[in-house]
């Protein structure tokens, strides 16, 4: 299925005088998601009340939703609901991984993953009891580290920083073959590259919607089962829509069937809607097509900057191969340079220490938003003009 990427684009709402390369932190805006929305709000919330739990189909849209998700990263029909917000998912994950292997009692990471995914395992370990504890190596050395005392490899395929791609399949199996479970934090692939997780026989995984997915901010989290664990996974945030009959308010918990359990309150029902009209423009993306333009587009940037602007240091891995959707440059003031390239109009981000991280989307990303961010980069380079104190003063987000 061959995919028009000039179509795509067509079908998102892009701010004139800007070119943004931030997809991979906040999605934009698909056009028919703000109709989207409005219906839901006035049809839906308005006219139908409480009988839009029904009528409207609202209490389906965690696992409907999910389905579609599940064509783009290889996940099997029935295996991914979509809620909470990713924190809350990894912990989940992780909770009912570390209960498959009881007599283990560490958790193995690396110092790449994302703070909140580290944050919630170092919780989940002070809660379970003194002897579980969370071990993080350098992304390069998890391999060797996987040894027989690991319950659970955490990971997340994607350096948020970099960019650097782990080898799912690889590690998966390595931690297998140790008697470890695999769970995969795929904030930075859902969307960005092809992912299989069926044929890598992942046990867990989990992402966001509201990065490559663009189901704008807040939208939902999603969690993956592995279909041979459905039935025995024990959802450690046993919340009543996880009930095997939430409606019949029993006094204690029963789990749902299948991945029904990793459920836990009610469902985010408009932020569904957006994300619902930005899965009909990826209904139409073959991953593959997506993943060659996604590395055109990071080549080209990466060529032309490194061609004109010799100060910044390319901080993502060089091999397309081991890289994800996003290319990052170093520089000591990292910070400024990017406020400096909002100030003229290309958006991208910037994380400590010293990081300038630019995402690439093919879905809404042009060859002319590259050479147009490339020529500004340069131009702020050669004249310095980031050195000011209004791009030196930080914002809360950053
Ligand atoms: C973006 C991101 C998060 C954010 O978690 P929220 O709970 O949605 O705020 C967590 N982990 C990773 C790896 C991320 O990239």
């Amino acid at each position: 299925m061959p995919t028009d990427f000039a179509a795509t684009r067509d079908q998102f709402h892009l701010p004139k005088g800007v070119i943004y390369l931030d997809g991979n932190s906040l999605g934009p805006l698909p056009r028919a998601a703000a109709a989207r929305v409005a219906s839901c709000v006035t049809d839906e919330w308005g006219d139908m009340l409480i009988r839009g739990w029904n009528a409207a189909g609202w209490m389906d849209q965690p696992t409907k939703l999910g389905d579609r998700i599940g064509r783009l990263i290889g996940a099997e029909a029935g295996s991914i609901v979509l809620g909470d917000t990713l924190s809350i998912k990894v912990y989940q994950a992780l909770a009912s991984a570390l209960d498959m292997v009881p007599s283990r009692r560490v958790i193995l990471s690396d110092t790449g993953n994302f703070p909140s995914d580290l944050y919630m395992a170092e919780g989940l370990c002070r809660t379970l009891g003194p002897e579980y504890r969370l071990v993080t190596v350098a992304p390069e050395d998890v391999a060797d580290a996987l040894t027989e005392d690991v319950a659970v490899l955490m990971l997340t395929q994607v350096d948020y920083r970099t960019g650097r791609l782990h080898d799912m399949a690889a590690l998966t199996a390595l931690a297998h073959e140790k008697g470890a479970i695999a769970v995969w934090d795929l904030a930075h692939s859902a969307g960005a590259l092809p992912v299989d997780l069926a044929a890598c026989r992942a046990d867990f995984a989990v992402g966001c919607t509201y990065k490559y997915l663009n189901s704008g901010p807040g939208g939902p989290a999603f969690i993956y089962v592995a279909p041979r664990h459905q039935d025995t996974t024990r959802p450690a945030l046993s919340g009543w829509l996880g009930h095997a009959a939430p409606f019949a308010f029993d006094l204690h918990y029963r789990p749902g069937s299948g991945i029904e359990r990793m459920r836990v309150g009610t469902p985010p029902v408009l932020q569904l809607a957006a994300l619902g009209a930005s899965l009909d423009i990826w209904d139409t993306v073959d991953m593959a097509a997506l993943r060659a333009r996604s590395v055109a587009l990071c080549e080209a940037f990466i060529t032309g900057v490194e061609a004109t602007c010799p100060t910044l240091t390319l901080a993502s891995p060089r091999n397309a191969d081991q890289r994800g959707s996003q290319v990052s440059f170093r520089h000591p003031e990292g910070y400024a340079i990017m406020q400096a390239l909002i100030a003229q109009g290309v958006i991208g981000d910037f994380r400590a220490p010293d990081i300038l991280r630019f995402g690439f989307t093919p879905l809404y990303t042009s060859d002319a938003d590259v050479s147009g961010a490339v020529a500004i980069l340069a131009g702020i380079m050669a004249s310095n003009s980031w050195d000011q104190p209004a791009f030196k003063t930080r914002a809360k987000v950053t």
